[in-house]
């Protein structure tokens, strides 16, 4: 049975692509559930010719999509172990970013993931509201943060319209077969003058580009859609949405353990890397190459609906 399905850029819809590069999952652990093969698919990074989204083709099939991240958690959550807040420098600055617009209001969060963010909203007298998919997540954030989170996704009817002064979504495009949808639904929930922050990877940052096809961002079959400052303002527009800022930051935690991870990437796993890929080619073996860590690789855009009637 073929699990997988060719696909159009999921931000502009065009058929029109150029192939940049073949791309290896990490994750086939995760695959196994869905007693899929990821080891043996051919995914490509397809760059849009329209409005030059980079987006992985082919892409699982949708209900699939829905099933795994409803019913089996994603890759991200340790059901085994009990949470840990580890993104507390990520969240902080996030906070830090919203203090710039907004200082209270009705906050959502689409991937709430645990809430551990949205407790920290919560700390500062906000109203916090969560989505989240996975029922392990969404299970804890409810019972031991005592959040409002509901698990599944965000559909029509879950709240009042025009809504929210603050929409969050970190970490999540990157996942979507089709944001456009979703952003639909978003601006029914808008305030006038509401704001949206996304986190996402960048793949136009310099680490990305170094990296390759070695991009650590690469590694998880969960990532389907690789924005760009360019691409991310072409979807909003398409949204009626205004891009206000953007800030260029790293993914995990301070400055030292970033500038580490690149040091290390950049030498000894890409060197490791081009000598097992050069064993492969030349002597037809089949060593496996490593992705590289992640750093300074991410965005957080600030958006706003563009007509403020
Ligand atoms: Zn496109």
């Amino acid at each position: 049975m073929n699990n997988y399905e060719a696909v159009n850029c999921p931000v502009c819809n065009s058929n029109k692509y150029s192939i940049k590069f073949p791309i290896q999952y990490e994750s086939d652990g995760v695959l196994d559930k869905l007693k899929i093969d990821g080891k043996n698919v051919k995914v490509k990074v397809y760059l849009c010719g329209k409005c030059f989204h980079s987006y992985a083709n082919p892409q699982l099939k949708g209900d699939l999509i829905t099933e795994y991240y409803s019913k089996l958690d994603s890759e991200y959550y340790k059901t085994e172990n009990p949470p840990i807040d580890d993104m507390i420098t990520e969240d902080n600055r996030i906070i830090n970013i919203i203090k710039k617009y907004k200082n209270s209001g009705n906050i959502l969060e689409l991937g709430c993931g645990y809430g551990f963010l949205l407790k920290k909203f919560e700390r500062e007298s906000w109203n916090i509201y969560g989505i989240e998919p996975s029922k392990h997540a969404s299970e804890f954030g409810k019972k031991e943060l005592l959040l409002n989170i509901k698990q599944g996704f965000l559909t029509l009817g879950d709240f009042p319209p025009q809504f929210f002064d603050v929409i969050i979504m970190s970490d999540v495009i990157e996942h979507l077969r089709k944001p456009n949808e979703l952003f639909e639904l978003i601006k029914h929930y808008l305030k006038p003058d509401a704001i949206i922050l996304i986190k996402t990877g960048n793949i136009d940052s310099l680490y990305a580009k170094i990296c390759g096809r070695w991009w650590g961002y690469f590694g998880s079959w969960e990532h389907i859609s690789f924005f760009s400052p360019r691409s991310i303002e072409y979807l909003l527009k398409e949204n009626n949405l205004k891009l206000n800022d953007i800030y260029f930051v790293p993914h995990f935690s301070g400055f030292i353990k970033n500038l580490k991870s690149v040091v290390y990437s950049l030498t000894v796993i890409l060197v490791k890397n081009l000598i097992k890929s050069a064993l492969n080619k030349f002597f037809q073996k089949n060593y496996k190459t490593r992705q590289l860590l992640i750093a300074y690789d991410h965005i957080i855009v600030v958006s706003r609906p563009s007509d403020l009637t």
